[in-house]
């Protein structure tokens, strides 16, 4: 069989589904960001028929033909193929273990689930939603089983949204950050800040707010020509081109911080997207490789640069010029204390930076549990609220503030919890040797961000989905993925703060 002619249909048929991509992307930017009501039901059915088309493509014997032909020749395709065989195999393989029509039966279980478990979330009540959750467990022990597994049955999901990602090193990693956090938290409820931090639930006019995030993400380095921003109830970064990449943000009147930091967590998805090298156009390689890499991405804006003294020591004049009245009590030191003080609360989205991978420790032991078998669907909230009771010394009151706060496990979602944690971890480590690097502290002091973004663009965005998480970190630090840079950046940060 002729490489060339299967290495020219193996990108005709990537390119049919990156329009798909595109087309789905934008019905879906389309919904979430004020499009008709009514026509919620008509964009669906589109949606899912594009998904239907593309997972046609996926599975189809043309791209058998060509993934056994690029296959049996590896050493004689260039890098960008290689990357795109990996990937394409890998999801092939996937979709042919699981018979068809439970692949189905399974989907229209998702569809339904995220009513009921919205139903329940707003009755407090994790009993309306426990028949249905256990099902969709069932399903995916189920996959997980097809699929073939080394080690834990909980590896297959955590491989789906961070490639290389296991059990073994996760308990490692989770395990070292409990040791730290979790007294390092104790020492720091029993401290009051000695700064006035009244400030963050007054009120800020939202038209404004709108215009500080505009300039903010503007000035972090997002490119108003090269994408857009509008609000949505749940801010996500869309990047359907280097030069077309969508985010959005919300505003609460008397959360201004929590806007703010939207903006800069979205910017920095954005940000990495539209900094991957356009080359990658139509190759699937044109989006961020894994979720673990990108969150490191928006947490380096969100956390590493605009959660740091130095980001403020500039900015906070700027800030205040939109906030005049509201702020002219409020003091940079104030300010700082404020967006960083550490708080023990029963709500993930709303956690503080310390106590974020607290909630990601609970969630990561309750699927490791669930995966194995230790737990079943009717001990679920009792776990949950000793995990809440034993790392942030929480009672939890009811359902809705416990096991039923996140949308992940009515579709199926999981596996991906942990890659919020890593993120953070990522970018601690990312951020070490960029520290190195540049001289991070005098360029946030003097408002110049472009020694920054050039690092990471040059590390980290330009190769898109070509390295693997692995490969990134290796190349970028010179080191496997460790916990210790995360431990210490937190510790550093916390205990300089509460003078500890
Ligand atoms: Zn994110």
């Amino acid at each position: 069989m002729n490489l060339e002619k299967q290495v020219e249909q193996f990108k005709s048929l990537q390119e049919t589904l990156s329009a798909y991509h595109i087309a789905g992307s934008l019905i879906n930017w389309d919904m979430s960001t004020g499009g008709s009501k009514k026509g919620m039901g008509y964009r669906a059915k589109a949606i899912g028929i594009f998904t239907m088309k593309a997972f046609e493509i996926q599975t189809s014997d043309e791209m058998k033909t060509c993934l056994d032909v690029i296959g049996s020749r590896l050493e004689d395709v260039d890098e960008v193929i290689k990357r795109m065989y990996v990937l394409h195999k890998k999801e092939y393989d996937k979709n042919m273990k699981i018979p068809k029509d439970e692949a189905r039966a399974y989907a229209e279980l998702q569809a339904k689930s995220q009513i009921i478990w919205e139903e329940a979330k707003e009755a407090q009540d994790y009993s309306m939603f426990k028949d249905i959750l256990g099902e969709i467990i069932e399903y995916q022990k189920k996959f997980v089983n097809y699929r073939g597994f080394e080690g834990h049955p909980y590896n297959p999901l955590l491989d789906d949204y961070e490639e290389g990602m296991t059990v073994e090193i996760l308990d490692e990693y989770f395990e070292n950050l409990k040791k730290h956090i979790v007294p390092l938290l104790k020492e720091i409820t029993a401290t009051e800040l000695p700064y006035n931090t009244s400030f963050l639930t007054n009120s800020f006019p939202v038209d404004k707010q709108k215009e500080f995030c505009i300039k903010l993400m503007g000035d972090l380095g997002f490119d108003y020509d090269a994408g857009e921003v509008k609000e949505s109830v749940h801010p996500f970064t869309n990047g359907l081109n280097v030069n077309d990449v969508r985010l959005t943000v919300r505003y609460f009147e008397n959360l201004m911080t929590s806007s703010v930091f939207s903006a800069a967590h979205e910017g920095g998805h954005a940000i990495y997207e539209q900094n991957i090298d356009p080359k990658f156009e139509f190759t699937g390689l044109d989006t961020g490789v894994s979720s673990g890499i990108h969150e490191s991405q928006s947490r380096t804006y969100e956390n590493i640069i605009c959660r740091s003294k130095a980001f403020w020591n500039y900015y906070y004049p700027t800030l205040k010029t939109f906030f005049p009245d509201e702020l002219s009590e409020v003091t940079v030191e104030d300010f700082y204390a404020g967006i960083n003080k550490v708080e023990n609360s029963f709500i993930r989205v709303e956690a503080d930076e310390l106590t974020y991978s607290l909630h990601i420790i609970i969630r990561y032991e309750i699927e490791k549990a669930i995966m194995s078998g230790e737990v079943t669907v009717d001990n679920l909230p009792t776990l949950w609220n000793e995990k809440v009771k034993e790392y942030l010394d929480l009672d939890v009151p009811n359902d809705e503030l416990g096991v039923l706060q996140d949308v992940h496990w009515s579709f199926g979602l999981f596996g991906y919890f942990p890659t919020y944690s890593i993120g953070s971890a990522y970018a601690s480590q990312f951020a070490y040797y960029l520290k190195e690097a540049v001289n991070f502290d005098e360029d946030l002091e003097k408002g110049n961000y472009e020694n920054v973004n050039n690092w990471l663009k040059e590390h980290i965005h330009q190769y898109g989905s070509l390295k693997t998480p692995e490969q990134l970190m290796i190349e970028a630090t010179g080191k496997r993925f460790d916990s210790k840079y995360y431990v210490e950046y937190l510790t550093n940060k916390y205990k300089s703060l509460y003078n500890l």
